[in-house]
């Protein structure tokens, strides 16, 4: 945390010796500014904000933070009379219906498989193609990536010739680190089947972690997998109607509005990890506090806009900008590239866009 400060600092320091503004500072106030920044990340990364995760009430509690300090900081809000702006992106599907097609039948969802990664689309169509355990490299001989386009990985999650049962601690490590391999061979899809129910069970849930994103993953029950497993290279089709979860994140912004024709923007994103469901290098699900990704360059730039309106230096308009989502793909840059409607040059034209002109005073109090 120290040496984060320390680096922050010098940044500033960088930024502003050429400007002739901390040439001048004395110890103590640069004493203030390390305290400052050192309670910017201190209460960005506090557990109390469950890893500002977009889309979650961490990132609103972040939100309200920063845009507090924008406004304690004295600039204005951009572009409405909120510091927020809202943008909405999707993540991942809710499931309402699904079913399979084998053999001229249909079989639905719940009943008789289960879909087991959230985030994929499970409109697929192919043949299946039977891999047994899948544990091998030789067992997916006959597939390569050049022509597994219509392939359905059919894998028998009966492990008896390396273990006794499901309940062994190796199961499903085995088994993930199989499924994973299947993905990698790029195929439409990876069925799990099992050839002895009784000890090798249906799951309902399984860490694909190290498989390849995107492709789906089913488990069936008794009744399907004993029709799969009786008959290789044969058309199967998966069907679902699923919508996407709609989800809100947020940019904060505020700026210096010098009435100059030109603007530099600064940025730093705001979001973290939340509890590392994807994206953390972690397994383990808790609070990831992200003081260093990115805490600290958005302490770093809530103290740069301070200075900045204090100083007094007026050559552009400066904007601040604490983007969210940037962890799910830049999501919250692009959105605020995306909506049209900042007019940085508002102050030449007050009469036609008076709303993006608003004052500090007529924001909502953060909650
Ligand atoms: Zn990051």
């Amino acid at each position: 945390m120290q040496r984060l400060l320390i680096i922050s600092i010098l940044l500033l320091q960088t930024l502003f010796l050429q400007g002739q503004f901390l040439q001048n500072i004395s110890e103590e106030e640069k004493q203030k500014l390390s305290d400052r920044m050192f309670g910017h990340v201190s209460a960005l990364a506090h557990d109390s904000m469950m890893g500002r995760e977009a889309g979650t009430e961490g990132e609103l509690k972040a939100m309200y933070y920063i845009a507090k300090q924008f406004k304690n900081a004295g600039l204005q809000p951009l572009p409405e009379k909120n510091y927020w702006i809202p943008f909405s992106f999707s993540e991942g599907y809710s499931y309402q219906s699904g079913s399979i097609s084998f053999q001229n039948k249909e079989y639905s969802q719940n009943e008789y498989f289960l879909y087991l990664n959230p985030l994929v689309n499970y409109n697929f169509s192919g043949k299946t193609y039977f891999v047994g355990d899948g544990l091998n490299e030789s067992d997916y001989k006959m597939l390569n990536s050049s022509f597994n386009k219509n392939a359905v990985i059919v894998i028998d999650i009966n492990f008896s010739d390396t273990i006794d049962s499901a309940t062994d601690q190796k199961y499903m490590p085995l088994l993930e680190s199989a499924v994973a391999k299947a993905t990698f061979i790029n195929p439409e899809a990876v069925i799990l089947v099992s050839s002895n129910v009784k000890k090798f069970p249906a799951i309902a849930s399984i860490n694909l972690d190290q498989a390849r994103p995107n492709i789906p993953v089913i488990c069936t029950g008794k009744t399907l997998s004993k029709k799969i497993l009786k008959s290789d290279n044969s058309e199967i089709q998966s069907k679902c109607e699923f919508s996407k979860n709609e989800k809100t994140g947020y940019n904060v912004a505020a700026w210096i509005d010098n009435g100059k024709p030109t603007t530099i923007v600064f940025g730093a994103h705001y979001d973290h990890l939340g509890f590392g469901k994807s994206g953390s290098l972690s397994t383990d699900s808790a609070v990831h506090n992200g003081a260093d990704d990115n805490a600290s360059g958005t302490a770093l730039m809530i103290e740069l806009a301070r200075i900045l309106n204090e100083s007094g230096i007026n050559n552009h308009n400066y904007l601040f900008v604490a983007f969210g989502a940037e962890e799910k793909g830049l999501l919250g840059s692009k959105a605020f590239l995306n909506q049209k409607k900042h007019n940085l040059d508002c102050h030449q034209d007050k009469n036609e866009l008076p709303e993006y002109c608003a004052q500090p005073d007529q924001m909502l109090q953060p909650e």
